[in-house]
């Protein structure tokens, strides 16, 4: 195995890209998928909005430096991303705001009586977003069914289908482009949840006809501890959409203060109010690093990374009590895998002491995820490495390792 790490090491086109990242020695980091490792360039654009932006511009800075354009300027780049046009991501509030307001959205273009299906797989954030909205809205309906049966509910009856790609526990990725054109077939939106796939998968929003998405900037697009997320509205409904959660970025003209609003032009329309400079200097800066990559080569790597955990952990996993819960078909599946055990919190709290840092989502899932840019073929077997070594001598069975963090 060891030589097969090496010569897949020798043979990645991306490993150049793992020196542009901060990570520390000795760690092997298995969490991008929660939040990205820090690009090295990046502390020293913060520092210069900081000091000398803010510092010594100060408000000039909102023209002078381009802070007004960031949230269009940061939102084009990961259009380029995630197979969108020009003229339709925007970078501003976070994931769970911006499916808000495109679930509004969608809910608005659809009329009174609107049957919304998600499913049980989704992150609860997606969920309780559209619960809130069913709340407020006495004709919609949230139809919640199993991910595999999200096909059958479409044929059944839906007005917005409303799903994340990649489903955060299991890695199981839904087939965007069967689905959407299926949701379509019978007259419904469709809003994608790219959490999990921006920055990391071949996304082409445009190429299967999405209607709305929406993703996060602090994942695997390294953006940074509560980077501002993004939202994509497909151009075709950008003049229908009348936001409901109508703030002054999002009126044409915010700077004439006019009491009654009047929604921008084309996505501007669902931004809300003033963007957090600082968080999108940093994320801006993140997003250099993605320039002139090709995602069909990010996302190959991806394949190949988790492919390689899976060959390395498969020969103890059933002696240590370790169950595979994500799919082993590469293409069902995004760029983390995730492995079942009874002591998943210790076990993850041991690795993370050894430098092996993933993890737990309950309640007994170890999780991993491979970021392209930065993990190498040798991380991945030192890490299955760490983790059989941990469940054989059960070293994750010590007081300290029990004892629950509120984050996991
Ligand atoms: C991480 C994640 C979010 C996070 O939402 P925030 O509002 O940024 O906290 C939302 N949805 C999915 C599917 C996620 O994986």
């Amino acid at each position: 195995m060891k030589a097969r790490a090496a010569a897949l090491d020798d043979a990645d086109p991306l490993a150049a890209l793992r020196d542009r990242f901060a990570l520390p020695a000795g760690v092997v980091y298995l969490d991008g998928n929660s939040l990205g490792a820090l690009p090295r360039h990046v502390p020293d654009r913060v520092a210069s909005a900081v000091q000398t932006e803010w510092g010594e511009h100060l408000i000039t800075a909102w023209n002078r430096d381009g802070w007004v354009d960031l949230p269009v300027r940061t939102g084009e780049r990961i259009a380029a991303l995630i197979g969108a046009a020009p003229g339709t991501v925007r970078v501003t509030d976070s994931t769970s705001v911006n499916l808000f307001k495109v679930l509004s959205a969608a809910l608005s273009l659809k009329g009174n009586r609107v049957t919304v299906v998600s499913d049980s797989g989704n992150f609860p954030t997606d969920l309780y977003v559209a619960h809130g909205l069913e709340r407020a809205h006495p004709g919609v309906t949230l139809k919640v069914v199993a991910p595999e049966a999200v096909a059958v509910a479409v044929d059944e009856g839906v007005d917005v289908l409303m799903l994340t790609e990649v489903d955060y526990r299991t890695g199981r990725r839904h087939d965007m482009a069967a689905l959407t054109a299926r949701a379509h077939e019978r007259g419904a939106l469709v809003i994608w949840d790219l959490a999990h796939s921006a920055g990391a998968l071949a996304v082409d929003l445009e190429g299967v006809r999405a209607d709305f998405a929406v993703g996060c900037g602090y994942k695997f697009l390294n953006g940074g501890p509560g980077a501002p997320a993004f939202y994509y509205i497909a151009e075709r409904h950008q003049a229908a959409v009348d936001p409901l959660l109508a703030g002054w970025f999002g009126h044409a003209a915010p700077f004439a203060f006019e009491t009654a609003f009047r929604p921008a032009e084309g996505a501007d329309r669902l931004r809300v109010g003033t963007p957090p400079v600082l968080s999108m200097v940093a994320l801006d800066a993140a997003l250099d690093i993605f320039d002139g990559l090709d995602m069909g080569a990010v996302q190959a790597k991806g394949r190949a990374l988790t492919d390689f955990f899976i060959a390395c952990v498969d020969p103890f996993a059933a002696e240590l009590g370790l169950e595979l819960a994500s799919p082993r078909d590469p293409a069902a599946r995004g760029s983390h895998v995730s492995l079942r055990h009874e002591q998943a919190y210790p076990v993850m709290q041991a690795l993370i002491a050894a430098g092996v840092i993933g993890d737990m989502r309950a309640p007994d899932i170890l999780r991993f995820g491979f970021a392209p840019l930065y993990v190498g073929f040798s991380d991945v077997l030192s890490a299955a490495g760490t983790l059989e070594t941990i469940l054989r001598q059960e070293s994750w069975d010590r007081p300290e390792f029990h004892a629950r963090k509120v984050v996991t």
